[in-house]
């Protein structure tokens, strides 16, 4: 499979502090890189495969055939152990498209087991009431949908699939017979965001729904949609505040998302720029790729393999590579400079 992030070698910077198989007593101490940013925030794609063809991101659909190689419940299981020992206090699961993991409810639970306490999925929502309860037994607390449009066409044209109308159909399931906390992702392109502002709108006036528009984000595989699409959240914000809604004031650990609320309105709507200037400062989250790649940003060039360490179950080695990883995580994302160097979201998901 493509990938535009070089492989990293795990034993040489490692080795600096002891590499895998060093077992000196590790103080309880969280993840903190070196701008004082405390990591408890994983994000764990479990899978590079997805089933969809987003126009913005996987275009011409997953390419080749899925990997048989991605990290086992075994793996994952050591390193939920390790990264919960190093203070991991919320875990997202994404992809790629995570549903099509037959274990993905056993994933679900294994957090769990592990004392985690927000346990999300990212999703595209393909067959979702079909996965509700069994997500929801394991012990899911929050699930992001992508639903990129309100209208069924463009819906199928940004996809491939021609599901909404079944998908919001499964979205008020989930509303009425689950407690799972439900945010939607809309990604924000020109000549959609005014009509998917007004749609999101009426969604969440009856329902407990934040529908968040992200700023759509460059990456080598999308240059041309982006030149023709890009759009900054700036008109949505300005349409929000002169309707009377406010931004909702943050709370720690809440991610970099600004929300709006009204009080006429059950939901809220969320803002993601991640062009903004100080989108990066406060960062929580540390990403493991599904063949577990450590990615300390979204856009580095560079990932780190820690699979040595989760195939001998090397809790002990694990922490200590992670520790060791924390001062050279990076500032920011760069974007601006390097937009060009991902393929697409989906190889380390979003
Ligand atoms: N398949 C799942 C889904 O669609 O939610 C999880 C993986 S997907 C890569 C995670 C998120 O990344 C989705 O909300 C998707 O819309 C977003 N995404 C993908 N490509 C993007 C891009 N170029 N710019 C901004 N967001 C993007
Ligand atoms: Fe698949 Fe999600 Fe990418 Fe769409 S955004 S192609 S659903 S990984």
């Amino acid at each position: 499979m493509k990938t535009s992030v070089p492989t990293y070698h795990a034993k040489a910077p490692f080795a600096d502090m002891g590499g895998q198989g060093s077992h000196t007593q590790l103080a309880p101490t969280p993840l903190v890189d070196g701008f004082n940013r405390q990591l408890t925030y994983l994000r764990l794609s479990v899978t590079d495969f997805c089933n969809f063809r987003c126009d913005y991101c996987l275009p011409n659909g997953y390419q080749g055939k899925r990997p048989d190689d991605e990290l086992t419940l075994a793996e994952i299981d050591t390193l939920f152990d390790g990264f919960v020992s190093l203070g991991t206090k919320k875990v997202r699961l994404t992809g790629g498209e995570p549903s099509v993991r037959r274990d993905l409810a056993d994933i679900i639970a294994l957090a769990k087991q592990h004392g985690i306490a927000k346990i999300a999925i990212s999703s595209n929502g393909y067959k979702l009431a079909k996965h509700l309860s069994s997500w929801q037994n394991a012990g899911l607390n929050q699930l992001n949908l992508s639903i990129d449009s309100f209208d069924k066409n463009i819906f199928k044209k940004i996809t491939g699939f021609d599901i909404l109308p079944t998908l919001l159909n499964d979205v008020d399931k989930l509303l009425q017979m689950t407690d799972i906390k439900l945010k939607m992702n809309g990604i924000l392109m020109h000549d959609t965001a005014y009509d998917n502002l007004l749609s999101a709108l009426d969604f969440v006036k009856e329902r407990p729904v934040t529908y968040r528009f992200i700023e759509f984000m460059q990456t080598s595989d999308n240059a041309d949609l982006f030149f023709a699409q890009n759009q900054t959240a700036q008109f949505i914000k300005d349409y929000l505040v002169t309707h009377g809604w406010q931004p909702k004031p943050k709370v720690q650990d809440d991610g970099p998302a600004i929300e709006y609320i009204h009080p006429d309105y059950a939901g809220s709507i969320g803002i993601i720029e991640p062009y903004a200037k100080n989108f990066c400062d406060s960062c929580n989250r540390l990403r493991v790729s599904s063949l577990g790649k450590v990615h300390l940003c979204l856009f580095d060039s560079q990932n780190y393999d820690i699979r040595p360490y989760l195939a001998t179950q090397d809790k002990k080695g694990l922490m200590t590579a992670l520790k060791g990883l924390m001062p050279i995580k990076p500032e920011h994302h760069y974007l601006d400079s390097h937009s060009g160097m991902m393929n697409n979201l989906s190889l380390v998901g979003g």
